[in-house]
C-alpha cells in the first residue's frame, strides 16, 4: 500500500528490512525511487502506481546496493537515473548485485537490476535537489524536495539501521561527518524524512534521526563503542543480521 507522506510523495514499505519504495509526482508523471523488494512487492507497487493514475516517467537509484537497483517491466522502459558516480560504477557491481538479489528475495527480475544512467545536469524529470555524498556507498544521493518539505534520505537517517560504513572506501568516518552535515542543512527545509529502511520521520523525529547518526559517528571518531538504541533491537541479533550481511547492505 502506498502511503501519502506529503503532496505528491507516496511511500510503500516492504516487509524485507522495512525497505521504502517511493513515488514522487513530477511535472510529467511519477519518478520511482528505489522500488523493491521482492517480486510480489514490485507487482503490488505497480498496481498501486496504476491506481494513482500517473505514468511512470523515470526511476531514481539512491545508491548502488542491490536493494536500491531494482525495477520491474510494469514500471516501463524509462530512464533510471542516479548520480554520475553511481551510474559509472554500477556496471562493476551488477553481477554481484544480481547474485545477492537472487539469494535474498524471490521473484526479482534480475535482468533489470542496475540499468542506470547519469542524471542530466538540469535534473531532467527528477524534481528537487540531489544531495550527494560518499557515506555508505559511492555516489550516494538523497533527494531534497524542499517545496514539499520532504527529504528522501537513501540509506541514512534510519530508525532501524545503524550507520553502515563502506569498508572499501577510504575514511568513511569523515565521509559520514560530511554527509550528515549536508543532510542536516537539507533537513532544515523539511519536516518529513523518508529513509531507505524503517519508519518515515516527521516533525521533531527528523532532528532525532540526525542526532542518532551523529552520535554514532562521533563515537567511532573518538574510538569508543557506540551506544545506540538501534543496536539493542532484537532483530539485529536474529536472522536479519545474517540477512543484512548476505544481502550486502553493509557493502
Ligand atoms: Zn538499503
Amino acid at each position: 500500500m502506498l502511503n501519502q507522506v506529503a503532496d505528491g510523495v507516496w511511500v510503500r514499505q516492504s516487509e524485507w528490512v522495512w525497505s521504502n519504495a517511493i513515488a514522487v509526482r513530477g511535472d510529467d508523471g511519477l519518478i520511482l525511487v528505489d522500488p523493491g523488494i521482492d517480486g510480489a512487492d514490485l507487482t503490488e507497487l505497480a498496481d498501486d502506481v496504476d491506481r494513482l493514475g500517473f505514468p511512470v516517467v523515470a526511476g531514481f537509484s539512491t545508491h548502488l546496493h542491490w536493494d536500491h537497483l531494482l525495477w520491474h517491466s510494469r514500471f516501463g522502459d524509462v530512464p533510471r537515473y542516479a548520480t554520475k558516480a553511481n551510474a559509472d560504477a554500477v556496471g562493476g557491481v551488477r553481477d554481484r548485485a544480481q547474485a545477492m538479489a537472487s539469494q535474498s528475495a524471490s521473484g526479482i527480475p534480475v535482468e533489470l537490476i542496475g540499468l542506470l544512467t547519469p542524471m542530466p545536469a538540469d535534473g531532467g524529470p527528477v524534481p528537487g535537489e540531489i544531495v550527494e555524498h560518499e557515506a555508505h556507498a559511492l555516489g550516494h544521493a538523497a533527494v531534497l524536495l524542499a517545496d514539499r518539505g520532504v527529504l528522501l534520505a537513501g540509506d541514512m537517517l534510519s530508525d532501524v539501521l545503524i550507520p553502515m560504513l563502506d569498508p572499501r572506501r577510504p575514511d568513511q568516518v569523515a565521509a559520514y561527518e560530511t554527509a550528515l552535515d549536508r543532510l542536516g542543512h537539507a533537513a532544515e527545509h523539511v519536516d518529513v524524512v523518508v529513509p531507505g529502511h524503517g519508519a518515515v520521520a516527521e516533525g521533531p523525529e527528523v532532528a532525532t534521526r540526525l542526532a542518532a547518526d551523529r552520535a554514532y559517528i562521533d563515537a567511532l571518531r573518538r574510538g569508543v563503542e557506540p551506544v545506540d538504541a538501534r543496536l539493542e533491537q532484537e532483530w539485529l541479533a536474529g536472522p536479519h543480521q545474517g540477512n543484512l550481511a548476505n544481502a550486502g547492505i553493509e557493502h
